[in-house]
């Protein structure tokens, strides 16, 4: 169970879902900066740092048609913060592409593969809840599973202070 009240299982799942996709969809247009509100700072450079060393390689990772199934959630109370580990599986068209000569280089262009994956998000207990999310910067409204960028001043929504965040994700 659950030490978050407000928990809902649900809920938490579509937003997973939506984080998760819409990572592998920055990570295959090589625009992350676009999900690093999603992402804890140390998963962030992580993340930052394999697609440097992709492109170091000349190559790009490319997901599509990415689905992600079957949660397991396991809940956790720390000190200062809830966690839930969830196993998943994610299925997924999975490839290199050269971006020089645009060929894939490695993987499968044409069938979806599954591999089990686990995450762990993390909201912290001093969190608050907001109805419409704004900007800290300029007060603009935020569509925080649309971009995490604010588009009037640019500054990155700091979702950390009022719902889960990714902690560890494999991939
Ligand atoms: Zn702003």
């Amino acid at each position: 169970m659950s030490d978050d009240v407000n928990f809902e299982e649900e809920k938490f799942v579509s937003k997973a879902n939506l984080m998760v996709k819409k990572i592998f969809n920055a990570i295959t247009m090589m625009q992350v900066e676009h999900v690093q509100h999603f992402m804890d700072p140390s998963l962030y450079q992580k993340v930052c740092e394999k697609l440097e060393r992709y492109q170091k390689k000349k190559e790009r990772v490319v997901f599509e048609q990415v689905n992600i199934s079957s949660y397991v959630l396991k809940h956790s109370t720390k000190q200062s913060y809830l966690e839930v580990e969830a196993s998943v599986m994610v299925r997924a068209i999975v490839y290199c592409l050269s971006t020089v000569s645009n060929q894939v280089v490695s993987g499968d262009a044409f069938s979806r593969r599954e591999f089990p994956t686990k995450m762990v998000f993390r909201k912290r207990l001093d969190s608050s809840s907001v109805d419409v999310p704004r900007c800290l910067g300029c007060g603009t409204t935020i569509d925080v599973y649309g971009d995490g960028i604010c588009p009037n001043c640019g500054r990155v929504y700091d979702l950390a202070n009022y719902d889960y965040i990714i902690q560890e994700m494999d991939w």
